[in-house]
């Protein structure tokens, strides 16, 4: 019987630039359409990092050459979202082509996702964005614009923006209704438009929501039956990258929590996964959290492989 999934995908299903996005979409809707083939009913969140990156620079020199305000950050997710579920949109309808089957509506929705004005995220901005500025210029920037800002692995500043936990999301019935009906819905990229509650007003904020985070909401929020995180490595691993590392097949959300207070998992990459993993199989029983390689997603459905993680 088919399961209701939503799948997060990773940086590796997008590439870096716009040609390497052309060429990645291929192998991600391949991956995708193996899972609506074996029946189950898929919602598809991406991360946005190189592309709304991209779209950021590329505003801020237009509003520095015309002299107008750089664009706000939740904009530039909208754009990004926009313009990754074009290329995704279009690769899967030719790869369900391209196996002789029916087109379903695919859809993208550009979503809007609430983040507490009070998360203490804000105070703590961590993630860094946008263009490389020295000293000064980012010294400049931050005293006219109120940007936070921190060097960058000695690379330059750049300015740094907060990452809150997704709280809602806004569009979550109009996502339902699409998917109930048998739609594959693109949604939450790059973890969501960041907006925060203001009256009826909902305000974009400066900030990045994790995508694997957001991801592990909406799977809540539909109650699915599973959460499959797709990134470029097969399993998760203890001791990852030393000579004694060992790959993880099973995990309890106990065994899950362990490790990562031990510090197994890197913080940016691997732990935020392990964490949104951990949320969605707390949340309820026989909820089931799945991290692998993009190429194996259908293999790891089947239990061959993958880091699978549940409540026992
Ligand atoms: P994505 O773009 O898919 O979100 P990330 O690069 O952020 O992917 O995170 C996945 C990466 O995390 C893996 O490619 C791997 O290099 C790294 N990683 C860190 N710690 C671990 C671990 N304990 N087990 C497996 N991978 C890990
Ligand atoms: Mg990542």
């Amino acid at each position: 019987m088919g399961k209701k999934i939503v799948i997060a995908l990773g940086g590796n299903a997008l590439g870096n630039n716009l040609p390497e996005q052309m060429v990645a979409v291929k192998t991600t809707a391949k991956a995708i359409v193996d899972l609506v083939e074996d029946g189950n009913e898929v919602v598809v969140v991406h991360g946005n990092g190189p592309q709304v990156g991209v779209i950021n620079n590329a505003m801020g020199e237009f509003a520095s050459e015309h002299k107008e305000d750089p664009t706000p950050l939740s904009v530039c997710v909208a754009m990004s979202q926009a313009y990754i579920g074009y290329d995704i949109q279009n690769a899967l309808r030719e790869e369900f082509l391209n196996r002789g089957g029916k087109v379903p509506p695919v859809v993208t929705v550009v979503t809007q996702v609430r983040v507490d004005k009070d998360d203490p995220a804000f105070q703590n901005p961590t993630k860094p964005i946008g263009r490389f500025m020295t000293k000064e210029e980012a010294e400049s920037e931050a005293q006219k614009r109120g940007w936070n800002i921190k060097e960058d692995a000695g690379r330059g500043y750049r300015r740094v923006v907060a990452s809150p936990k997704p709280k809602e999301i806004v569009e979550l019935s109009a996502i339902k209704a699409m998917s109930d009906a048998g739609e594959l819905v693109i949604c939450c990229g790059g973890g969501g438009i960041p907006v925060v509650s203001e009256g009826k007003h909902l305000a974009g904020a400066a900030a990045v929501i994790d995508k694997d985070f957001a991801a592990a909401l909406l799977a809540e929020s539909l109650e699915a039956d599973m959460l499959i995180i797709l990134t470029a490595v097969e399993k998760v691993a203890i001791r990852y990258g030393k000579p004694d590392q060992e790959w993880l097949t099973d995990l309890s959300v106990e065994e899950a929590q362990k490790y990562a207070d031990q510090g197994e998992f890197a913080p940016g990459s691997m732990l935020p996964k392990v964490q949104a993993a951990i949320q969605f199989a707390s949340a309820k029983k026989g909820n089931e959290a799945m991290i692998t390689l993009l190429e194996k997603a259908r293999e790891a459905l089947q239990g061959k492989t993958g880091t699978k993680i549940t409540k026992k």
